[in-house]
């Protein structure tokens, strides 16, 4: 089969391998869909960071297809469904495992990024426990999986760590800088669970805000507000979310400007990954108590939410998505998922 290998900065190569033996617990999986995120291609251009102790790899950490083969304990059944990958692997045994931290395990692998071959292949063989099963509504939705559980955990761990803070504040403004996969769907969850919020999402390219509009604009179930830069109110915000991380075209680094948009008390959470290094103004934090905060990846318990929230994701998310074809990945797609960042909120492999 065809695979796309991660070498280490500006080196990827095309090469053959043999379809994968299946354990009994797997599943074979014909891909279908594999999304190039900012992070694969950050990867390429100014890595390799997060992929470091993991080269050469198979890229691609938001995947799915169709199951074409299964391990011999595993459901004769689940041939043919549609499954997106649950990419993250812990080993049950460390201390943050035991203490429902999966995403802080120390022997983590997380599928297309550590220890872990992913999705730019045509086949790749998963555990049972890594699949999640789409039904026929929410197949536009596979690369969208893992940016979703990526999403509930910031909602989850921010919103509990503020309401320690200060309990009975209510009508939080909340203010997401980057609109990417993880930006926007971070709006959507917090604005299903907390309806009382304000929500502001901004991004430094306005055609992405004009595309999420025109999608969510149809779907009055959502409360979410679009905004310009120059109409963010400074020291307004109890919470700002960066999820946009490093991006060489911005003046100033999102998790810098998001303090300016911070009120006192308030926190600041760094979700985008940076490739160098970042100044902070310590007296500012310090004299008006702004904290930063990190969330990363996901918490196995996360996955337990994740069919409600699905539900109630109801509009094609296939709009958001500029597509490309496995063949033209090499020559063209690391290039597009860096410079035509304006024409989408997802780039996708079409295999
Ligand atoms: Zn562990």
């Amino acid at each position: 089969m065809k695979v796309i290998r991660f070498y280490g900065k500006n080196n990827i190569r095309l090469e053959d391998m043999s379809i994968p033996d299946l354990d009994k617990n797997e599943v074979l999986i014909k891909v279908k869909k594999v999304a190039i995120t900012n992070i694969i291609a950050n990867e390429y251009f100014y890595g390799p960071y997060i992929t470091k102790q993991s080269l050469p790899i198979i890229p691609g950490h938001s995947f799915g297809g169709i199951i074409v083969k299964v391990g011999e304990e595993v459901d004769k059944n689940l041939i043919g469904k549609w499954v997106s990958v649950l990419p993250l692997i812990s080993c049950g045994k460390c201390y943050y495992c035991k203490a429902g931290y999966a995403n802080l395990c120390k022997n983590l692998r997380y599928y297309g990024l550590i220890k872990q071959n992913g999705g730019l292949a045509e086949y790749v063989k998963v555990n049972t426990n890594n699949i999640f099963i789409l039904d026929k509504n929410n197949i536009d939705k596979i690369t969208f999986i893992e940016p979703l559980l990526i999403a509930m955990n910031i909602f989850d761990e921010i919103t509990s760590r503020y309401k320690y803070k200060f309990p009975d504040k209510c009508n939080l403004n909340i203010l997401i800088l980057g609109a990417g996969a993880v930006g926007f769907l971070t709006a959507l969850v917090w604005n299903i669970f907390r309806k009382e919020d304000n929500i502001f999402i901004n991004d430094l390219f306005l055609s992405r805000i004009e595309k999420l509009k025109d999608v969510m604009n149809l779907n009055s179930d959502y409360n979410i507000n679009f905004t310009e830069k120059e109409y963010i109110r400074k020291d307004f915000f109890d919470i700002v979310i960066d999820t946009a991380g490093f991006e060489p075209l911005a003046l100033e680094p999102a998790i810098q400007e998001g303090f300016k948009y911070l009120s006192r008390g308030g926190y600041l959470i760094s979700v985008g990954l940076y490739y160098n290094r970042i100044e902070i103004d310590q007296g500012e934090m310090l004299l008006s108590n702004k904290s930063i905060l990190t969330t990363t990846f996901y918490k196995k318990q996360t996955i337990r939410d994740l069919p409600k929230v699905l539900n109630r994701l109801k509009f094609d998310f296939s709009k958001l998505v500029s597509k490309i074809d496995m063949k033209n990945v090499l020559s063209k797609g690391f290039y597009k998922a860096h410079i035509d960042k304006e024409e989408f909120i997802r780039l996708e492999v079409i295999c």
